[in-house]
């Protein structure tokens, strides 16, 4: 059996960059992954674009996932950070999906990170508080193997959860997680007639189909970005609800030019009251999705002036999934942190996206907006707990409340989470592999000089 520095559970974002990281300082990394290629959410769910490595005119994410997106960028696979024409938040960074799996191929190989596809987690064995073993699934059967230190980076805790780590799902009042969404991709988008639908529109069309638009984005700044974001055509989105057009809860279209002009992701289904860890639930989540996706081509086709001739290339290919199990660690990072932006003396990441809850109940989202350039950091504490000590968690499931999470799961948030316990894992590896043994500062100056955001 072999035996490895640091195993890391989980391809996402933020397991790929927790890999690079450990890899880079020079540990014998084993990455395993359930799909055949990296980027969880970004590639198999279809999540796109990148949002947002800005707080206010600074970048706040820099280090791998800087160089993730400067790297996409100078290979064609991205315009770079644009101007967020949603109004939401600073800047998107739109990719290509297919070079993503790519950068993060060579990425993780330049590393020399060994990298499992098609292989799940199946059991861990766990001794005297630490995880002694892996037990994974995949062509081979069942077969086994050790490491140091371990990351959790699967989205849903799944390692740490088998091993024991306590847990919370869903919000606190009714245990409900964020909705799921079916993303979509369709080509052949006429972006321009969107742009002139929207901009030749007058003050009622405005209110009643752009009312983010018209509240905390001018309509008239949507030139400003090369690739289009956009929410609305709230009215048209409403009739057709009314007509049994579209059947299910959201109150208008979501969608986000990539890399490629005239191709968009569409974020708009949305599947409530299942549980995204239960695996009957995620079936009937992979059905309602796909569903949902042809309801919304139909209606864009239909009702959608510059979708006239789009063309649905690829729905998910999975479900998406927002939010599932946060551990419980060393600390709970909650949404009264993020408002009061407090910087933790064990931060090792900076982010400013804001508060971002979709209804669980479809009728219920939230959104908290930090204010212009505010950011707030997220403490190591949050990555490990008191039950595992060789085990760090990564990514969109570290130790927060449920409304905390709702900032920090987006992509830069949680790649950079990633890269800072990449960093982590490979001084513990130097501590007998205890996560909780190892320097903070020294954690955070290892960070500075791989080039995070981290004032001191
Ligand atoms: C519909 C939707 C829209 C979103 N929109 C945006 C957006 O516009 N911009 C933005 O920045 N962010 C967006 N997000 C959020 C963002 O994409 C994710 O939160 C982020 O990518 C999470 O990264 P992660 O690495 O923590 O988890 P994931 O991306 O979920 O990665 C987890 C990985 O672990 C693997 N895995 C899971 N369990 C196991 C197991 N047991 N064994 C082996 N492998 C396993 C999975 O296959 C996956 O590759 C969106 C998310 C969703 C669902």
């Amino acid at each position: 059996m072999e035996k490895y520095d640091v195993v890391i559970c989980g391809g996402g974002i933020s397991g790929s960059m927790a890999a690079v990281s450990a890899g880079r300082l020079g540990a014998r990394v084993l990455l395993i992954e359930a799909q055949g290629y990296l980027g969880g959410m970004l590639t198999a769910g279809g999540v796109g674009p990148m949002m947002t490595f800005h707080g206010g005119d600074v970048q706040l994410i820099e280090g791998l996932m800087g160089e993730l997106a400067d790297r996409l960028r100078d290979r064609g696979f991205s315009p770079g950070h644009i101007f967020d024409s949603t109004g939401y938040t600073y800047t998107v960074t739109p990719f290509d999906r297919e070079g993503l799996k790519l950068i993060l191929d060579e990425m993780t190989a330049e590393a020399g990170v060994n990298v499992l596809f098609h292989t799940l987690l199946a059991d861990v064995k766990v001794r005297e508080g630490n995880i002694s073993e892996l037990v994974l699934c995949n062509k081979a059967g069942l077969t086994t193997c050790k490491g140091v230190v371990f990351i959790d980076a699967t989205g849903d805790a799944d390692l740490a959860v088998k091993a024991g780590v306590p847990f919370t799902k869903g919000r606190e009042e009714d245990g409900l997680c964020q909705p799921m969404t079916m993303n979509l991709l369709m080509y052949n988008v006429d972006s321009e007639k969107i742009r002139n639908f929207v901009k030749e529109s007058d003050e009622k069309r405005l209110n009643e189909e752009f009312p983010e638009l018209s509240g905390r984005q001018s309509h008239l700044t949507l030139d400003r970005a090369p690739r289009l974001s956009m929410p609305g055509f709230t009215r048209s989105f409403k009739e057709a609800k009314q007509r049994g057009e579209i059947t299910f809860e959201r109150e208008g279209l979501l969608f986000f030019e990539t890399n490629n002009p005239g191709e968009f992701i569409l974020n708009t289904s949305r599947i409530l009251g299942l549980d995204p860890t239960d695996p009957v639930d995620l079936s009937q989540a992979e059905r309602l999705g796909r569903q949902q996706a042809q309801e919304i081509v139909s209606f864009v086709k239909n009702h959608i002036p510059g979708f006239e001739k789009a063309i649905l290339s690829s729905t998910g290919p999975c479900i998406g999934v927002r939010s599932s199990r946060q551990i419980v660690g060393t600390y709970i990072l909650t949404q009264e942190d993020l408002k009061k932006t407090v910087f933790f003396d064990d931060a090792i990441a900076c982010y400013g996206y804001p508060i971002d809850v979709h209804g669980p109940k479809g009728q219920d989202s939230e959104h908290y907006f930090l204010e212009y350039g505010a950011y707030y950091t997220i403490p190591y504490g949050s990555l490990i707990n008191n039950t595992i000590h060789n085990l760090i968690t990564v990514g969109r499931c570290i130790s927060s409340t449920f409304e905390a999470q709702a900032s920090y799961r987006t992509t830069p948030g949680a790649g950079a989470i990633g890269h800072a316990g990449g960093a982590a894992a490979y001084l513990s590896t130097q501590k007998g592999g205890n996560a909780h043994n190892i320097d903070r500062r020294e954690l955070q100056d290892l960070l500075r000089a791989q080039k995070a955001f981290l004032p001191e």
